[in-house]
């Protein structure tokens, strides 16, 4: 039953301080709301302490370790450097110091907001209560006019695979760099196998790549997959492998492998390696949340919700029950996470926001960089014959760009995708130097629903690598019908 509105404890209750529950709760304290967030681990959630930040620390560190490591690139300078040399436990303490700096500035950017800190395991106790499970074993139950949900995801394990943490682990150990493997064999291709697999080959170990499904890299542009795959895997000490299940994983040493064919489901092979990351995705963080207590069901775990972030019961909005992040299993990624906690947020606030998710990127932050934006190609097609369009493809490569060949780093493509009608741009597939920071020029133009021929106007900074973007606008504005 609904709470009387004045004996509320909190104006919003958010579960989970993570990217998406920390936007949320700064977002809604800067209002002016009452707020508490509730962690039941390190504050920060994922991106902070296990994901984004760790991993871009190690990808910075051993990047560079492959850079100075490339004689053949650097004597193409004129350099010659003397063979180089690192220590695994510093760059593993750089992550380290890295993540508890994020960690502690996000904390105290909270309380400076004026956001109550609860520590303990949330859950829903009906509408407009939240039960707090406290670390001493206290439990309490809070009352709010609105909750959000922003519990977020954790590693997939796929059955048959027996993680110890040690030998046999998934990305939430891999941050550590505990050791490196002289053997490291890698499940999956996707954007974690690809960054892990960057990480481990600069910094010398061997890889075997192993994807279920019947190409490497499944989920990117095949163009783009095209030419990754001839730099990030055929170029380095890897060995891909697609179409195979890691039926079975052993930990010990040698960890044993199981290898069984995706479809017929026959053990195919058998490998003794020192080490194996398990990267076969994510699952969302929502048991123990008691959503049936408030009629919600899971879609394969994911809580339900519209484009204004409230959660869908039978389809149908329930109120003042919000849902960010991971959990809903949209875009699982930080930045989309803080954009659906900020948009609950204004919601919450009396604006009517939606969000579009169309506008936002993606990105790999391998050596180089691979990154999207909008519809994949197959997407776009579906789009057009359902809307009756033609759609335009055009090719920009980095070998034609001035700033990309003084750095001896040309080997790069973009693959934009518009209406040949309206000009609209749909999408962007990106593989090249700063992929990642290129990308946002596109994400914005499709934000704004901007037309190539508009974008053909713009000047770009020369020479600079955002002349790729340029290029491809100024083809692509050629082509309209
Ligand atoms: C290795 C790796 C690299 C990544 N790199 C990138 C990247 O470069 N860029 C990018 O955009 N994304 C990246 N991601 C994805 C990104 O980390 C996630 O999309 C993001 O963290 C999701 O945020 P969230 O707020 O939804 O959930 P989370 O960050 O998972 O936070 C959820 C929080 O809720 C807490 N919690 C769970 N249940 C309860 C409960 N019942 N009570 C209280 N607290 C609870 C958890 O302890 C956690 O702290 C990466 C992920 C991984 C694993």
């Amino acid at each position: 039953m609904p709470v009387n509105l004045a004996n509320f404890d909190f104006d919003l209750i958010v579960i989970g301080a993570g990217y998406g529950g920390f936007d949320a709760a700064k977002h809604a304290a800067e209002h002016g709301l009452k707020v508490a967030i509730v962690e039941s681990h390190e504050m920060g959630g994922t991106c902070v302490n296990r994901g984004c930040v760790p991993s871009k620390a190690l990808l910075a560190a051993s990047g560079k370790v492959r850079e100075l490591a490339n004689a053949e690139h650097l004597s193409g300078f004129g350099i010659h450097a003397a063979p180089v040399r690192f220590e695994r436990q510093k760059i593993a303490e750089h992550a380290k110091n890295l993540v508890s700096a994020i960690r502690n500035n996000l904390t105290k950017t909270l309380e400076r907001s004026g956001v109550t800190i609860l520590r303990g395991r949330g859950r829903l106790d009906g509408p407009q209560r939240i039960g707090l499970r406290e670390m001493s074993g206290i439990d309490r139950v809070l009352t709010c006019k609105d909750v959000i949900l922003a519990t977020g995801s954790d590693p997939f394990v796929p059955p048959g695979i027996q993680i110890d943490g040690r030998t046999v682990f998934t990305s939430d150990e891999a941050v550590n760099l505990e050791w490196l493997p002289r053997w490291i064999a890698v499940v999956g291709s996707g954007y974690i196998g690809l960054e892990f697999a960057d990480i481990y080959t600069a910094l010398g170990c061997e890889v075997t790549m192993i994807e279920a499904l019947d190409r490497v890299m499944p989920t990117f542009d095949p163009d783009i997959t095209k030419l990754a795959l001839r730099h990030l895997i055929d170029g380095r000490d890897i060995d891909a492998r697609s179409g195979l299940l890691a039926s079975k994983v052993k930990p010990g040493c040698p960890v044993l492998i199981e290898l069984s064919d995706a479809t017929t489901r026959e053990v195919v092979e058998e490998l003794e390696v020192d080490a194996v990351l398990v990267a076969t995705g994510r699952v969302p963080t929502s048991q123990g949340l008691n959503l049936d207590s408030v009629d919600v069901d899971l879609t394969r775990g994911f809580v339900p919700i519209d484009d204004s972030m409230r959660v869908l019961v039978k389809g149908k909005p329930i109120p003042n029950l919000w849902a960010v992040g991971d959990i809903t299993g949209k875009l699982m990624l930080a930045h989309a996470a803080a954009a659906q906690g900020t948009i609950a947020v204004d919601n919450i606030l009396g604006k009517n926001r939606t969000i579009d998710y169309r506008s936002i990127p993606a990105a790999t932050f391998t050596h180089p960089e691979i990154s999207s934006v909008g519809l994949s190609e197959l997407e776009a097609k579906e789009l057009a014959s359902k809307e009756g369009f033609e759609i335009g493809s055009v090719r920009s490569y980095f070998k034609a760009n001035s700033k990309a060949l003084a750095e001896l780093d040309s080997d790069g493509l973009m693959k934009l995708l518009f209406r040949k009608d309206s000009g609209e741009v749909l999408g962007a597939h990106i593989y090249g130097l700063h992929a990642a920071d290129l990308i946002q020029e596109v994400a914005n133009a499709i934000a704004r629903r901007q037309n190539v021929v508009e974008l053909s106007h713009e000047v770009h900074t020369h020479p600079t690598l955002s002349e790729v973007v340029e290029v491809a606008y100024k083809q692509a504005s050629k082509q309209l019908n």
